[in-house]
């Protein structure tokens, strides 16, 4: 999306701020002598450094501060399941402005002040539950602070309060969908309405707690280093996520070069915040697989829109000069009639061209190479190169009840 004018301006204040009162970027500005008054157009932006989270952790414990201690009201932080983890210092409007873009998505949803939410994500240290919370109280709506389990009591309070509208993860919400059909509470419960925050989530998913509940549901994105959930939401046209460009500026990357893509094209997003001011990011490399969606949106919303998230780029790998994600063969193979979901990707060298083989797993009776040969068309439509591909019966494949290990790549063995 090209930058506007209102943004640029936005940008370099916040570059101005950082470099007078961000240790962090003060470092990072010095290390490659750039100066905040060297950004003088749209077209200088492309200069700046990205952010990764490794650089955060090393901001330990409050290197990110930009702001005198008595302006942050607040801190979050983000777990790392490795090393050091992140603190964001939040200031008072930081707070106001997380909270007006929560209202937004609770808005875009199309729920309103007489609405009663149950908020099940938890609260603390971590975003998810107050920024429930917060976008709640701002909208004017009831909320019930239940935080994460206890789903005996969440089901009660479902019932007795009459919740409109869940606040949920994705498998927190499919547990609950689970526990009310089997304890037949269907013809009890009032919901109407599902926000969801989650990771990468599935299409099925989706539509099992839709059908289960008997509610709409709506994906929320957001991550702690900016702001927490609430910067995207899913319209009624569940054609992609509006993002609040007021607040947040997004790119879409090349993950192995840092070249940006053009809008529709899948890469990682990096996101730039516009308002912020206890800890403001330029271009932070998120690590979520997405694109942008161009042209508006039928919902007469003007702000933009990037697709769902599609897994997160550390999964990425580069064949024949291609950037192949593993949840685009998943979508793939969910089109190619006669394909389980399985499937395992082996790479190897032949002479100092790649070689890539996928094997699938066939569930029909019938022909495996005309599978093959249907597999191998799909994927030069969709991906654009030329591989081999191996049909197998079902259960062939390895399964296992973690993250099952889909790419064997043997070329730099
Ligand atoms: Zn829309």
């Amino acid at each position: 999306m090209q930058m506007n004018e209102k943004q640029f301006s936005m940008i370099q204040d916040t570059l101005r701020r950082a470099q007078a009162h961000s240790e962090f970027y003060q470092a990072k500005f010095r290390e490659i002598g750039l100066e905040a008054g060297d950004i003088r157009t749209p077209e200088d932006f492309a200069k700046l450094p990205f952010a990764d989270k490794a650089d955060l952790r090393n901001a330990y414990p409050l290197k990110l501060q930009a702001v005198p201690d008595e302006a942050v009201v607040r801190i979050h932080s983000s777990s790392g399941t490795t090393g050091m983890p992140v603190i964001i210092p939040y200031t008072r409007k930081d707070v106001d402005d997380w909270a007006e873009m929560f209202m937004r998505c609770y808005r875009m949803a199309g729920i309103t002040e007489k609405d009663r939410i149950q908020i099940t994500p938890g609260y603390g240290l971590w975003t998810a539950g107050i920024g429930f919370q917060a976008g709640c109280e701002r909208l004017g709506a009831m909320a019930v602070p239940m935080g994460p389990g206890n789903t005996e009591k969440q089901l009660q309070m479902m019932v007795d309060l009459k919740t409109t509208v869940l606040g949920a993860t994705s498998s927190y919400a499919l547990l609950l969908t689970e526990e009310v059909q089997h304890r037949g509470l269907r013809d009890k419960i009032a919901l109407k309405k599902g926000v969801i925050g989650s990771e990468r989530w599935s299409d099925k998913m989706w539509a099992t707690i839709e059908k289960g509940l008997g509610i709409e549901l709506f994906d929320i994105y957001g991550l702690t280093e900016i702001y927490g959930p609430g910067i995207s939401i899913s319209c009624s046209q569940k054609n992609g996520l509006h993002y609040w460009d007021d607040y947040v500026y997004f790119e879409i990357i090349d993950p192995a070069t840092g070249q940006v893509l053009p809008d529709g094209e899948y890469g990682e997003l990096v996101i730039t915040t516009l308002q912020k001011e206890g800890a403001p990011l330029l271009r932070y490399r998120t690590h979520d697989l997405t694109r942008l969606l161009p042209g508006s949106c039928p919902c007469g919303c003007p702000h933009p829109r990037h697709d769902r998230i599609l897994g997160r780029t550390d999964d990425m790998v580069k064949v024949k000069g291609v950037n192949i994600f593993p949840s685009q063969i998943d979508q793939l193979l969910q089109k190619v009639e006669g394909c389980t979901s399985e499937y395992q990707v082996v790479l190897e060298k032949e002479g100092s061209k790649d070689k890539m083989c996928l094997r699938v797993e066939s569930d029909v009776e019938g022909s495996l190479a005309e599978l093959e040969e249907r597999v191998r068309r799909a994927f030069k439509l969709k991906i654009g190169i030329l591989i081999e591909v191996q049909a197998l019966p079902v259960g062939a494949l390895p399964r296992s009840e973690k993250k099952t290990k889909r790419v064997i790549d043997k070329r730099y063995a």
